[in-house]
Formats: structure tokens, C-alpha cells, sequence
């Protein structure tokens, strides 16, 4: 299918149960008016001029709106590309150029973020860009009232002439380990990656899934909105942006039956003081991704959030994001030692880095990942493309891995974050699991330093449970004596309040490197 295809199937079969929930505003939307209002906002787009291919940006928040333009870019076969909210001038000016974007929706402001005034800033220095709307704004208004029922059949010729393979998404990278990438992507690519994680998860149309996780990024618009609407279930918007009070308030109020998050967010809500106030009875599964999650964090969740059935997800934004997921008769073992098996209809593979020769089983080499949810590729980026996908159609994910006899994954690290001490090579995962079981840590993360004898030396970054009683080195060091080889016992220690974050909740490993590099 296409996505607007899929959409027309689940307002056909669900037309009223609730598609769309917006808790901060109190708006809500059943599958028939979600479905009628993305049609006019699809007339809206055509009465403007947007041509099969066009690039259509949204920068903002979660909204409801957010969810509209991507149903609507979608069905008129436009290619949106998702701006991360917390860019500023020089970013988004360097997105609106590279895609190429000719109308750009936006957030008008929200916390210190004033995104108008930005967009005035870099407008005249991007010269495609025809056209900003505001969410919010009598300017929005006025662009879904150029759309009229009219265009109805101009709407299913243009649908006719879409294919599944076009493309019609560009979603940068997290930025975790450099600069952004704009991975393409196509309907089939997302909307049957979305498809897929839905049913290992068995979502019906009894599901109410609460989105905390930003839609810019594939866990929000695809493990989310499109896994949900696949199923004909409700997406469930709990705030702007993260915040852990009102992530549970909503779980709450909304009677939610799923909740997303990286590791860091759960770990945020489940150290709220009022955690335990909080009816999260309704709660029977979720998903946590994007980065290492922590066994301990892992533990709390199913028994202190009822997601007996959480979820855990390895994927990449190249690869519409999900490659492997455990399943809900998935062991906790195997739901917290590993990121589970691969998706039906994709391949895995574990390869020596070097050389790309095939590994064996329970050998850590780098990860690779081929079948319909490989990217199309990097946008206008023909050469960093050939270093990611092979001629084989191999997705490079630049992630080490090992794959035990059962098939299940594991996955061990970054190869741009592996420490290279003296020639041993350490996992800071590893090191940062360990830590996690120390009673005065709260989070941790672990980096290689530079070192004149040793090249690198490990750096743990903690943030203490209590900070007027943070740990000492020497208490972070007797800890791992005798646990742990010698080589991997941290030999530097940062206390932090905070860690440096992507906007998807992720940690950014290279600036933690960069600052404390001295
Ligand atoms: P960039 O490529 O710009 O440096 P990024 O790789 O963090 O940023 P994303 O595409 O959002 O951008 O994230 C994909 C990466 O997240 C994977 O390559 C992997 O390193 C990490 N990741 C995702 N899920 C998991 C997981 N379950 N466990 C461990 N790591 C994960
Ligand atoms: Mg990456």
C-alpha cells in the first residue's frame, strides 16, 4: 500500500473509534474525521501548488497538526521532511537548503524556542523556500480553507500516479556521532516497517499507544503513528515534548494500553517523586529503542509500569528505523540481554569490519541489515550513501553486534565509541550496565579519553542518585575491583546533572568525549 491507501483501509474499518488524542489541548479525533481532515488538508496542498516529489518541511513539536501534514504530504505524494525542533538558524537553513524545501510548516514558539522569528532570520537566504505556515496560527487556517472538496478527483489522480517506492520522507539522523544525515525513505520502506513492529507487538484497534517520543524522529512517526494506525489504534499525544509527569498523567487519563520511550525517559518517569500515585494499570506493553537499555531500568518497567510485554527495538533511522525486536513470549532474559530477532521479510547479518566477511555465530562484528526498509538513500549525498549501503543492498550500521546461536542479537556497542586501551578493545555498554547496579548512580556514561601511554583511558559520567553525596573515585574503583579486568576500571570520574542529550532523548557520546578530552 501506500500510506494514504492504508488510511483509507482503517477509516473503512474503524471509523469510530478514536484515531487521535491530543492531551494538552483536549482535541480529539476518530479514525472518520482524522481521515476527513487529512483529505483537506491534502486538498489544501494541492490548492497551493504542491507537485508529486516537492519537498514539504515540518519543524515542530508533537501536535496534531504534525500528524496531519504527514498523512497529507504523504497522500499527495509529497516528500516531507522532518526538522528536528530543537535546530536553530544555522541548522535549519542548512536543511531547508540541502532538501530543497519550498514550504515549510512550523511551530510558532514553544518553551525558548521561537521559531518564527528564526524563520525570518535565514528566509532570504533560501531561496526555494515559497512558503512558511504556522501550527497555531490564523495562517494555517488560511491554508486548509484553499483546500475544497472539489479537488477530490485532482486528490485520486494524483494518488493514482504514486507508487509504494517513491520517495516520500527525508528523516536526518540523530546526530549522535556527528552531523546529521537526511535518509531517504519511501512508503514501503516506513509504512510496512511500521506495519511489522505493530503486529509483533499485537496491536488491534483496542490499543491506545502514548507518543512521548518526538515525531521527527522514526520512533515517533513510524514505531508510533504508523504502527498505530496500521492496527487502527489510537495515538495518544501526552505533551510538546517530553516531560515525565505528564507522560504518566496521560497513560492515566487516556487509559493507555502502550508507552513509548529511550531509556533515559523511563528512567526520568520511574524516579519521579510521585511515581507511585499514578494509575498505570491499563499499561500492558511499549517500546524501549535508540539506545542501550539498561537491565535494571529494564526490570522496573515490567514490574513497576505493568508492561509485562515491553518491547525492546534495534533500528536505525536508515532503515525506517526497525531491524530486530523482541517479541511479547520473549523471555525477560532475552528481553533484556538482547534487542531480540530479526522482523519478517528482512535480513541480518554479523561481519568482521575489516575484510566483510560473514561471521560466525557469537563473534562480535558489525551489524548489517537488508530487505524493503533500506533507505533509498542519503539525500543528494550519492557518496556517503555508498559507504553505508553495499552493492548488495547491505545497510552498514556502523553498530557492533553478536548473534548467539538462537538467532537473537546483541548488541555490543558503537564502533565510533569503542575504547581502544593498549590494545584491548572495550565496550563502554558493557562498563555502563555494569555501574548501573551501584546504589549511588543514577545514570552513567562511559568514554574514552585520550591517554599518552594507553591512547585512551576510560571516563565514567555519573549523575548521582543523590547529589550532596555524590561517588568518589575511590568508591567507583572498589566497586569494580575484582569484577571487572583491570584495563576497563574506569580510571576518570565526571559528576554531572545532566548529560548532553539529542532531541530524541539520546546521549551525545562525542561531546561528553570532546569537553573532557583534557
Ligand atoms: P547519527 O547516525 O547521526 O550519528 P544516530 O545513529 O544516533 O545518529 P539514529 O538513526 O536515530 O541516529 O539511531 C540509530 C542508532 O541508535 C543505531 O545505529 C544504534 O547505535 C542505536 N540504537 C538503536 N536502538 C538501539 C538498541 N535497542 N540498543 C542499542 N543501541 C540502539
Ligand atoms: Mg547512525
Amino acid at each position: 500500500d501506500t500510506i494514504g491507501a492504508n488510511l483509507d483501509r482503517a477509516v473503512a474499518a474503524w471509523p469510530e473509534r478514536e484515531a487521535l488524542v491530543d492531551v494538552p489541548s483536549g482535541r480529539r479525533w476518530t479514525y472518520a474525521r482524522f481521515g476527513a481532515a487529512v483529505d483537506e488538508l491534502a486538498y489544501a496542498l494541492l490548492a497551493s501548488g504542491v507537485a508529486k516529489g516537492d519537498r514539504v518541511g515540518i519543524w515542530a513539536v508533537n501536535c496534531p497538526e504534525w500528524v496531519l501534514v504527514q498523512y497529507a504530504t504523504a497522500r499527495v505524494g509529497a516528500v516531507m521532511v522532518n526538522i528536528n525542533p530543537a535546530y536553530r538558524t544555522h541548522e535549519v537553513e542548512y536543511v531547508l537548503n540541502q532538501a530543497g524545501i519550498s514550504l515549510l510548516f512550523a511551530s510558532l514558539s514553544h518553551k525558548t524556542s521561537d521559531y518564527r522569528t528564526m524563520v525570518e532570520e535565514v528566509r532570504h537566504r533560501c531561496p526555494q523556500l515559497r512558503e512558511t505556515v504556522y501550527i497555531g496560527d490564523p495562517g494555517w487556517d488560511a491554508l486548509v480553507r484553499r483546500g475544497t472538496p472539489d479537488l477530490r478527483g485532482e486528490l485520486q489522480a494524483r494518488e493514482a500516479e504514486l507508487s509504494c517506492d517513491d520517495p516520500i520522507n527525508i528523516q536526518y539522523t540523530s546526530g549522535t556521532t556527528g552531523f546529521p544525515k537526511g535518509a531517504t525513505l519511501s512508503h514501503h520502506n516506513i509504512l510496512n516497517n511500521g506495519y511489522f513492529v505493530g503486529e509483533s507487538i499485537a496491536y488491534s484497534e483496542q490499543d491506545r499507544v502514548c507518543i512521548p517520543v518526538p515525531f521527527y524522529h522514526c520512533f515517533g512517526m513510524v514505531m508510533g503513528n504508523l504502527a498505530a494506525t496500521s492496527h487502527g489504534a489510537c495515538m495518544v499525544i501526552p505533551a510538546p515534548s517530553f516531560d515525565p509527569a505528564a507522560t504518566l498523567r496521560a497513560v492515566q487519563q487516556e487509559r493507555c494500553t502502550s508507552l513509548y520511550g529511550v531509556p533515559t525517559m523511563f528512567i526520568a518517569e520511574l524516579n519521579l517523586p510521585d511515581f507511585a500515585e499514578y494509575d498505570l494499570s491499563t499499561l500492558r506493553t511499549g517500546i524501549m529503542a535508540g539506545s542501550p537499555c539498561p537491565v535494571e531500568v529494564m526490570k522496573r518497567v515490567v514490574a513497576e509500569m505493568h508492561m509485562e510485554e515491553v518491547s525492546i527495538c534495534y533500528g536505525m533511522t536508515e532503515t525506517s528505523p526497525v531491524s530486530l525486536q523482541t517479541r511479547r513470549d520473549d523471555d525477560l532474559e532475552h528481553r533484556t540481554g538482547t534487542v531480540g530477532r530479526v522482523l519478517p521479510h528482512l535480513e541480518v547479518k554479523v561481519v568482521d569490519p575489516v575484510d566483510g566477511v560473514t561471521l560466525p555465530r557469537g563473534t562480535a562484528g558489525e551489524l548489517c541489515t537488508r530487505g524493503y526498509s533500506v533507505m533509498l538513500g542519503y539525500w543528494n549525498e550519492p557518496d556517503r550513501t555508498a559507504e553505508a549501503v553495499d552493492a548488495g543492498r547491505w545497510m552498514h550500521t556502523g553498530d557492533l553486534a553478536v548473534m548467539r546461536e538462537d538467532g537473537y542479537v546483541e548488541i555490543v556497542g558503537r564502533i565510533k565509541d569503542m575504547i581502544i586501551r593498549g590494545g584491548e578493545n572495550i565496550y563502554p555498554r558493557e562498563i555502563e550496565e555494569f555501574l548501573y547496579a551501584h546504589p549511588k548512580i543514577a545514570d552513567v556514561q562511559v568514554v574514552g579519553v585520550p591517554h599518552e601511554r594507553y591512547g585512551e583511558e576510560v571516563l565514567a559520567c555519573v549523575i548521582p542518585r543523590d547529589p550532596a553525596d555524590p561517588l568518589t573515585l575511590d568508591e567507583l574503583r572498589a566497586f569494580c575491583e575484582g569484577r571487572l579486568a583491570h584495563y576497563k576500571i574506569p580510571s576518570r570520574l565526571r559528576i554531572l546533572e545532566t548529560f548532553p542529550m539529542t532531541v530524541s532523548g539520546k546521549v551525545r557520546k562525542i561531546e561528553l568525549r570532546e569537553t573532557y578530552a583534557e
